[in-house]
């Protein structure tokens, strides 16, 4: 059993927010030891020669020893590995270090995340001082020459929150502060897929008739962002058209990949990435079952998720799952997503 490329991203500490939108769940943080990340990276390398280890696939740098933990998954992994654009602002405002750190692996923009103002903000994040953490680090990524790019998620009952969002963007100037050093400052909304917290969020999920709600800057820069020519090819058709599109469809697909991508949660158990990393995901437990057999178990389809998506026609997850009368706005992957999440959950 070999691999192209098998990308681990291991769970190790969680995260400090608890945001409503969090597609990849609100679980406990774990606190494995550093040494596990040798020891998993051992028992996958057998299966690839290329092999690509993070410690994180929640909050990234959360730790206090992050730098020695990036500096070990890129000894661990087969190619460099690099820093994304997604930043702690929890380290952002609590360690000077860290944006030096950023700066000095080249990290040129970063990923922040607004649901409106303050109250609206510190409520998704599930945190009391979010709003205002987020709003320093963008001077902080400024003042270190990161451009920060600023992500909305909306739903019904936070979208005429985002009045204040364009407000902010004019009143901190960011994109002439940003164009001063070189930088272009960004920004999109969206709508988020449907699952994990999110999916949580369904009965209030964005219809057609919310759109003329977005603020014509904000739809700017979304457009702009995703390179597109209107904001509905932005957040998708709407559940009816969906139905209707996939109640004949029979088409049943396969999730395998010659280059996967593996979360591993604190307690060893092992998911595809696909959506979020729930018990009918999982392929088994890597201390329990062993690597060949987790392997094995994806390589097969065993995960239930894995084995409806495979055996079981969309149109037949439609027909039990979807509303026919819903007009809340999906993408096409993301809504099959949100049906097989469901018939699995039944
Ligand atoms: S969305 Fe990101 S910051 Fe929020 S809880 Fe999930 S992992 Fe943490």
């Amino acid at each position: 059993m070999k691999f192209n490329e098998i990308t681990l991203c291991l769970d190790m500490y969680g995260c400090p927010n608890r945001c409503k939108h969090c597609w990849l769940c609100v679980t406990p943080n774990g606190n494995m030891p550093v040494s596990e990340l040798t020891d998993i990276a051992e028992r996958f390398r057998p299966f690839t020669d290329s092999l690509q280890i993070y410690d994180w696939y929640r909050e990234p740098d959360y730790k206090d020893n992050y730098r020695e933990l990036f500096e070990l998954c890129g000894r661990l992994s087969d190619k460099p590995i690099k820093h994304f654009e997604l930043v702690s602002f929890w380290r952002l405002v609590r360690d000077g270090e860290y944006v030096k750190w950023l700066s000095s692996l080249g990290v040129k923009t970063a990923q922040l995340t607004l649901f409106g103002d303050e109250e609206a903000t510190d409520f998704y994040v599930g945190r009391k001082g979010a709003y205002r953490e987020i709003l320093r680090s963008v001077d902080i990524l400024m003042e270190n020459r990161i451009t920060p790019r600023i992500q909305v998620f909306v739903n019904k009952n936070n979208i005429a929150g985002l009045s204040h969002i364009e407000e902010l963007i004019k009143r901190l100037d960011l994109d002439n502060r940003c164009r001063k050093f070189g930088g272009e400052f960004s920004f999109f909304l969206h709508q988020g897929s449907c699952d994990g917290e999110n999916e949580k969020l369904y009965s209030v999920r964005v219809t057609p008739d919310d759109m003329a709600k977005i603020p014509k800057l904000l739809e700017a820069y979304t457009l702009k962002h995703f390179g597109k020519e209107s904001i509905s090819e932005v957040f998708g058709q709407t559940e009816q058209s969906l139905y209707n599109e996939l109640i004949t469809d029979n088409s049943t697909a396969d999730y395998v990949s010659d280059s996967p991508v593996f979360y591993i949660d604190k307690d060893f158990n092992v998911y595809p990435n696909v959506t979020a990393p729930a018990a009918h995901w999982c392929l088994g437990n890597l201390k329990k079952q062993g690597t060949e057999n987790v392997l094995r178990n994806y390589l097969e389809s065993k995960s239930p998720s894995q084995n409806t998506r495979l055996t079981v026609p969309i149109c037949d997850i439609v027909k039990a799952c979807g509303d026919k009368e819903s007009l809340c706005l999906f993408g096409k992957g993301d809504y099959i997503i949100f049906l097989l999440n469901k018939f699995c959950r039944q």
